[in-house]
């Protein structure tokens, strides 16, 4: 029997969601995408026709095998390790999301060290993970506190459960110190997760370490150098234990089929993107030089594939950006990035009509301000 009068309205979400807001990567259309640390080049022609084949094999009716075994064994081959140290997730974001459903909870801490990537406190803040803070030293172009990191993780008292590292972090741009972290991982037995998402433009993995502490895990993802963003694969590098630990949380079903066949065919064609790395590491080194040069700009040094800097009127410069046909990264709400903006390196003409546009558009802003 129909209710009446009918019930239009829907009861209160859970209380935790007061006072947090959707995740926003500001999905809007432009002529050159510099906002979402993507590659600015897709897969080649070549790629692209090896995995169209392959797509055409992939049996649509039947479930994905759970784990993606042949990309997991292609992986673990490939660093080195057994297929029972690596996990295949729906994206890095996935992957996140797992890690505080299994390290974190009512009663347990996640160390944070902002600003970094915002979707790891908004994962602790849905797990009612409680957060520990130390910010990063904006003066050292956010370095990492390492003193009062490691006096937060030390001894009997410490609260901390687990803590993720961005190497390099995003969106400031610097890799944590390897010296550093081995220190850490000495330092306790909560989980560290060193999210590597960007380390193709680093160079510099803490692979070698993963024999040694069974405390860490890397996490890395195709959405970057693999030029798969819109495909959604990231992994884990881990000790076996750990990685278990991850099979009790996940989605049975998270890695679809078409996209283990993808990234089977990327995986195995991965030297391909060198040359693709190679160039936008040198464009980054480029932009940087570029933005030092221009009046007013504070370009911060990065080990990525994107530059952070600051500018006057941040707000009134990203709108200017954007109506000139090029969209980056507004920071500047984030606590500790007043005033700053985030550029992803793109192709060199796309780099040249940035700088370009960031010219014009800081002449406007100063018009403006006569
Ligand atoms: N870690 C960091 C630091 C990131 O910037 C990103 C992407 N924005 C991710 C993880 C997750 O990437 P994805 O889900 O595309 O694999």
């Amino acid at each position: 029997m129909a209710r009446w009068p009918p019930v239009s309205s829907v009861r209160n979400p859970s209380l935790k969601l007061q006072g947090l807001t959707p995740y926003d990567p500001k999905y809007l259309p432009a002529d050159s995408y510099m906002s979402a640390n993507e590659n600015p080049q897709d897969v080649s022609e070549e790629l692209r026709r090896k995995i169209e084949s392959a797509i055409r094999a992939v049996p649509l009716n039947r479930y994905p095998d759970p784990l993606a075994t042949e990309l997991r064994e292609m992986i673990a081959d490939a660093n080195g390790l057994e297929r029972d140290q690596v996990l295949i997730g729906n994206g890095g974001d996935e992957l996140l999301f797992n890690t505080a459903l299994a390290w974190g909870g009512v009663g347990r801490t996640f160390l944070n060290m902002p600003p970094t990537f915002s979707v790891y406190e908004a994962n602790a803040r849905l797990t009612d993970t409680d957060i520990l803070s130390i910010p990063r030293i904006k003066e050292r172009d956010f370095a990492i506190d390492e003193e009062a990191v490691l006096e937060a993780v030390s001894g009997p008292d410490s609260q901390v459960d687990f803590t993720i590292i961005a190497s390099p972090n995003n969106p400031t741009g610097l890799r944590a110190p390897q010296g550093f972290l081995l220190e850490l991982l000495d330092a306790t037995d909560a989980l560290v997760m060193v999210d590597e998402a960007y380390f193709e433009f680093s160079r510099e993995t803490m692979r070698p370490y993963l024999d040694s502490h069974e405390n860490l895990i890397i996490l890395r993802t195709f959405s970057k150098a693999f030029s798969l963003a819109g495909v959604r694969l990231g992994y884990l590098l881990g000790s076996p234990d750990v990685i278990r630990q991850y099979l009790k949380v996940r989605q049975p079903y998270s890695v679809d089929a078409v996209s283990q066949a993808i990234g089977r065919v990327v995986f195995a064609n991965r030297a391909g993107f060198e040359p693709g790395i190679d160039a936008i590491i040198s464009e980054r080194d480029r932009l940087f030089k570029e933005l030092q040069g221009i009046n007013g700009v504070k370009p911060y040094p990065s080990h990525a594939n994107w530059v952070l800097f600051s500018v006057p009127e941040a707000e009134a410069v990203w709108q200017s950006l954007y109506d000139q046909g090029v969209l980056v990264r507004d920071l500047s709400g984030t606590p500790g990035l007043e005033g700053m903006l985030r550029v992803t390196v793109g192709l060199p003409e796309q780099n040249d009509s940035f700088l370009h546009a960031l010219k014009a558009a800081l002449e406007g802003v100063r018009e403006d301000g006569r």
